[in-house]
């Protein structure tokens, strides 16, 4: 089994062609929907009471709910904006309301599992919740700027306590003060993780493991118009490939990233969750196929 802890969300995303308010987002819900794929996905995470019922409805369909949680109070809330290019995003409003002193219970059925991922949330939640697990064979997490501008000891002391990291390459920077990415990696291992993946949104994305790099390329799309949750829809497949697989060889850890790139492309191809859900597993297969013709020469 895989556990996957970290925000649900209400989401205003502001894109040129759109805006959406208040629909369903959030790093955890992503990277859970599309880990939900390959591995069965329980999700830990805190929503208000003003959480639609609508929205708790397509949580379930899709992942085990022991560990998701409704309190008294708001849900967290997201408020970004994009620019015409679609590639630069402006945070205008992170609301952490019930989130913010959320006190996370693994249940006991999850405590077993073997992989974990910390998606981007509070890194002192985080690191505090991955002591919980019994057997962890391989744990993840992320970041975003939010936390390293506000917690960035806590960001690195998170670091320390996982075996790999999924970052933006942005910011990474951000948080390493380097200004190349290969720097910015070891920075990152030597805080203690073995594994980092520094994603380039369109771009792709490198792995890097001891003094090994392999890069990938994202899948490549004409028409994006949403890029909200792509990176933690990389994520979630990425670990949910490996949790699928028991293994986390290197070999594995690079297909598990093609996965990554493939599932992200699903993301941004609509608005909000819908690029990821409802999927058949008969797409994502088409598009690995097509991925390996694309890049093999
Ligand atoms: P991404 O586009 O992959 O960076 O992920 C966007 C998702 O992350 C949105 O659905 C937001 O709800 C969520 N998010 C944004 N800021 C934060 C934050 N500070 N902590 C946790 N989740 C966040």
């Amino acid at each position: 089994m895989l556990t996957v802890f970290g925000s649900t969300a209400l989401d205003t995303i502001r894109t040129p062609t759109r805006v959406l308010k208040g629909v369903l987002g959030g790093a955890a819900t992503f990277a859970g929907i599309s880990a939900s794929y390959f591995v069965k996905t329980g999700l830990i995470a805190v929503v208000g009471k003003d959480f639609p019922k609508k929205y708790h409805n397509t949580l379930a369909r899709n992942l085990d709910l022991r560990g998701f949680k409704i309190q008294e109070g708001k849900t967290f809330r997201y408020d970004g904006s994009y620019d015409e290019t679609l590639s630069t995003r402006t945070t205008l409003k992170t609301e952490l309301n019930v989130l913010g002193n959320f006190k996370p219970i693994v249940p006991e059925e999850y405590r077993k599992s073997k992989f974990v991922y910390l998606a981007n949330n509070d890194p002192v939640q985080n690191a505090e919740l991955i002591k919980e697990f019994d057997n962890v064979k391989f744990s993840m997490c992320d970041t975003i700027e939010f936390w390293i501008k506000n917690k960035k000891s806590s960001v690195i002391k998170m670091i320390k306590s996982v075996d790999a990291v999924v970052i933006n390459d942005e910011e990474a920077k951000l948080l390493t003060k380097e200004h190349n990415l290969i720097k910015c990696a070891k920075k990152i291992m030597n805080w203690g993780t073995k594994y980092v993946v520094i994603k380039k949104g369109e771009h792709g994305s490198l792995l890097f493991f001891d003094d090994v790099i392999f890069p990938s390329v994202a899948f490549s799309l004409e028409d994006i118009v949403d890029p909200t949750g792509a990176g933690d829809s990389f994520a979630g497949a990425m670990i949910g490939y490996l949790a699928s697989k028991r293994c986390t060889n290197l070999s594995t850890i690079k297909k598990a990233v093609v996965y990554g790139n493939v599932l992200g492309s699903f993301a941004v191809e609509k608005y909000g969750l819908d690029g990821i859900l409802n999927l058949k597993k008969s797409q994502i297969s088409k598009r690995i196929k097509h991925y390996e013709k694309m890049i093999r020469f």
